[in-house]
């Protein structure tokens, strides 16, 4: 039996930082080597929901959410985007089981008692006012709740602390009250949040009084980096999200096992029996050009980077697709990964099909998988109709767009030469076509060994996002950014 295992995280259209500790994660597990394979998926970012079960080939699939509380997300949006019908779901002749997510798991109680000893080392505990911090309101009540959990826990365990708090950023108590609520000269902060997100490094640094006003994105921000922060009389120490904790990935195997446990599964061995289709000779996909060597092992480049090899930076690992993956030329966050603005200058040396395949889906997330069943026909297209309709929450008025709207909204938005390689293998509905599509914009009629496209199997978040601006505008509203 191969099993996989895909954590699902929010990911975001505009913050590079946001899916990295889900990523982080996967990378730690995979290399423990516990699974077949081992995947990501977002609802913001790619891969996305409705395209991971594409890329898995193992027949047993364990998903968990990388969500630091149930609600909305862990029991609407994931398991309608995820297609389950419940704790197991038969779907394309795989057994999917459903986990809980990580937040609500007992094991978050030893992450945060390292990461408050980490973050204020050799500062005694009984001296020390720890807080937990999450987001509040009504809208976020079991995160709440999974807060007071943690607080309760730590304070039964007796761990020493001066005084365990709960605070929030929307609620009393307030952490902006934090010099009012606590009495101990030392005070660690740590948010419960899943990633460095922009409450962790730029909300609750401001509440705290660390910052004037909001700043620059985690991966240069200071503000975790310059403890303690002298302020009211006390010295303050602030953590980053306890989301980015490495240990988070045996909270992840822990909740896989809790899964196993209630299901009563036997313990998991990688089978090895997974193998990647692919054929040992040179082909593209999307920008990138990929030669198998004589050795055994793949190099890969920039298609339009073939005759400058000398001048290339050498990289070895799939783990560095990803990072190459994330900016364009000019240091621009690439949103959508199958955009043109691939960047130049980079050749990547892989040792494994294995590898290869890794890094191909860090580059194009679920392409090979989504072309291999095009061409078995075993693509199940949904229409922009459907993809729509079945939004909910803030995205429930994109379906309001007419058709007309919906039509040119496809031509500009999926713009191959501007904005989008991917082919389109949707309609508007089963009975309308998509108008004037470019040729480069369907899937090809014959499959060549040589090139690979880029398939899209339904309108991605951001699309969605751009049809709920404009359902707005037209209804009379105020337009806002498109997503988070
Ligand atoms: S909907 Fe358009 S922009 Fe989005 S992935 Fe598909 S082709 Fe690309």
């Amino acid at each position: 039996m191969s099993t996989a295992l895909i954590i699902v995280g929010h990911g975001s259209t505009l913050n590079p930082d946001s899916s990295t500790p889900t990523h982080a994660h996967a990378d730690e597990i995979r290399r423990r080597g516990i699974f077949d394979e081992v995947w990501c998926a977002f609802w913001k970012e790619e891969p996305s929901m409705r395209e991971i079960l594409y890329m898995v080939e193992s027949s047993t699939v364990f998903i968990v959410p990388n969500f630091i509380s149930e609600g909305y997300f862990t029991r609407e949006v994931l398991p309608r985007e995820l297609q389950l019908e419940g704790p197991v779901t038969q779907i394309r002749g795989k057994t999917v089981y459903y986990c809980d997510p990580v937040g609500i798991h007992r094991g978050m109680t030893r992450l945060l008692l390292k990461r408050a000893d980490q973050v204020a080392a050799n500062v005694p505990r009984d001296q020390t006012t720890l807080i937990i911090v999450g987001h509040g309101t009504s809208l976020n009540e079991q995160s709440r709740k999974a807060i007071e959990s943690q607080v309760e826990f730590i304070r039964e365990g007796r761990h020493g602390f001066a005084e365990v708090l709960d605070a929030y950023m929307e609620e009393a108590p307030f952490v902006a009250k934090w010099h009012e609520m606590s009495n101990a000269r030392n005070v660690v902060v740590v948010p419960f949040f899943i990633a460095d997100g922009l409450h962790s490094y730029q909300d609750i640094p401001v509440l705290l009084g660390l910052e004037a006003a909001p700043t620059v994105a985690a991966s240069q921000n200071d503000v975790f980096r310059h403890n303690p922060h002298e302020l009211h009389g006390r010295s303050l120490y602030y953590s980053s999200a306890i989301g980015t904790e490495e240990l988070m990935a045996d909270v992840i195997l822990d909740q896989v096992e809790d899964c196993r446990n209630r299901h009563g599964l036997p313990s998991m061995t990688p089978s090895g029996s997974i193998e990647h289709p692919l054929s040992r000779s040179e082909f593209t996909i999307g920008q990138i050009r990929i030669s198998p060597l004589h050795d055994g092992s793949w190099a890969m480049h920039h298609v339009e980077d073939t005759q400058k090899t000398a001048a290339l930076t050498l990289f070895y690992s799939p783990i560095d697709a990803r990072a190459i993956s994330l900016y364009d030329d000019s240091g621009g966050f690439r949103k959508l990964k199958t955009a043109p603005s691939l960047r130049h200058g980079w050749r990547l040396e892989l040792g494994s099909d294995d590898d290869l395949a890794l890094a191909l889906n860090f580059f194009y997330p679920a392409a090979l998988g989504l072309w291999r069943h095009w061409q078995n026909r075993s693509l199940n297209p949904v229409h922009l109709r459907e993809t729509l309709g079945r939004q909910t929450g803030m995205y429930r008025f994109s379906n309001a767009i007419s058709d007309e709207q919906a039509q040119r909204m496809i031509v500009c938005e999926c713009d191959p030469e501007t904005h989008c390689l991917r082919r389109i293998t949707w309609r508007l509905n089963s009975e309308q076509p998509l108008a004037e599509l470019p040729p480069e914009k369907l899937p090809p009629d014959k499959f060549s060994e040589d090139s690979v496209p880029l398939i899209c199997v339904e309108a991605c978040t951001h699309v969605v996002s751009v049809a709920r601006e404009l359902a707005r505008k037209a209804a009379g509203g105020t337009a806002s950014t498109s997503a988070p």
